[in-house]
């Protein structure tokens, strides 16, 4: 997700690029720059046709009837947050293992997060452990479908049912992800995107979306977005500033056609890392599905440091997702030391994120393949 600085570090003849934000605009750059000039020329630089226009293709796209754009995917939680109605006083579920951006969504609405661990043998929250973190002061349920993994959404909308909650989905990692067989955009009360640059639709900055099937949340998040406003100087709640640029709008507009055949690119690898990985001692392969959509590519080994070292020596980028959690960070560490995350404090010393998406060619693949086998044999 993050340009990790190792990335960057052994620029010999072989290295093979963690990330390559870049490879997607050369490859549609003639679509882009026309896109992008045409914005230019439009005059429009705030809202107006080029924003709805990417709205209404997005949401066709995960299977939403709404679609709204904000500034980025933190805002997308939090506007979501705002538009439930979140604040002070109130509790929100949230996975202990992600970015910590999930977090924060509910510490800025004033609420406070309350994690509960990963489940034994996955990346995703213990879906199990969910009730024993609810109190009467809970208000929902954030799931984050890590790494592109789809989260069981039954099982969290029974739990939810259950307890008179509502459920949002962090989906910044699971553009084109699909869960029983329907794309992630509207399973559960919002879905909340990031088209930060590195996410499997990336924009070239930042940028966020909402999905739901709920035309009444639809609206309130876009009043939330809009300073609260739905008609010009008519202001109805306290709101902020969260647009989607119109320049990122034609951007997305022109990657989200490509946006099936780069998750196709990562699927394959996915694949071929699974098939040719497997059986190695101290090596923990993800399951590998169609279903996910392949944003990571995350082993684990309890060798995980050591395997970092040999990677960079091969000139092989890789990632951490993520090296320390939300509730080990300074500003969440106190509040939550007595919480048990144990299975979350593991994951953080052994995942390691191999190289995957479209700037990848076969070679590049065999190449990391190969290496990992040396080291680990
Ligand atoms: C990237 C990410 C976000 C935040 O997105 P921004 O657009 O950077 O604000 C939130 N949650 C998860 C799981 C992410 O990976």
């Amino acid at each position: 997700m993050f340009v990790t600085t190792e990335s960057f570090r052994n620029l010999s003849k072989n290295t093979i690029p963690f990330l390559d934000v870049g490879y997607t605009y050369r490859t549609v750059q003639d679509e882009i720059d026309a896109a992008v000039s045409r914005v230019l020329q439009s005059g429009q630089y705030i809202g107006g046709d080029e924003v709805s226009l990417f709205e209404s293709r997005f949401a066709q796209f995960v299977e939403a009837s709404h679609c709204v754009g904000v500034a980025n995917g933190l805002d997308a939680i939090t506007l979501s947050l705002r538009a439930l109605g979140v604040g002070p006083g109130d509790e929100v579920i949230v996975p202990s293992h992600t970015f910590i951006a999930t977090w924060l969504a509910v510490s800025e609405t004033g609420a406070t997060p309350v994690p509960v661990d990963t489940a034994p043998n996955g990346f995703n929250l213990d879906i199990d452990r969910i009730p024993s973190a609810i109190t009467p002061r809970t208000r929902g349920i954030i799931v984050v479908h890590l790494y592109g993994v789809p989260v069981d959404l039954d099982k969290v909308a029974d739990v939810a049912r259950n307890h008179g909650l509502w459920v949002i989905e962090d989906a910044a990692q699971a553009h084109g992800a699909r869960y029983k067989g329907r794309r992630i955009g509207a399973h559960s009360a919002l879905t909340t995107w990031s088209f930060y640059p590195g996410k499997n639709l990336g924009a070239f900055g930042d940028a966020g979306a909402i999905t739901t099937d709920d035309a009444q949340l639809a609206d309130a998040v876009r009043l939330m977005g809009n300073y609260g406003a739905a008609q010009k100087y008519e202001h109805k709640v306290l709101g902020v500033n969260s647009r989607l640029d119109p320049l990122q709008a034609a951007v997305l507009d022109v990657k989200l056609r490509y946006l099936e055949s780069w998750n196709q690119r990562r699927s394959d690898i996915a694949r071929t890392y699974c098939e040719q990985l497997a059986g190695i001692d101290d090596l923990e392969l993800p399951l590998f599905s169609g279903n996910n959509s392949w944003h990571l590519f995350v082993i684990r080994s309890n060798k995980r440091d050591a395997l970092r070292m040999k990677l960079e020596q091969s000139g092989i980028g890789y990632g951490v997702h993520y090296p320390k959690p939300p509730h080990r960070q300074v500003p969440y560490r106190d509040g939550h030391s007595k919480t048990d995350m144990s299975v979350t404090d593991r994951l953080s010393t052994e995942v390691l994120s191999l190289p995957i998406g479209p700037h990848l060619d076969d070679e590049s693949v065999e190449y990391v393949i190969h290496h990992l086998r040396q080291t680990l044999k």
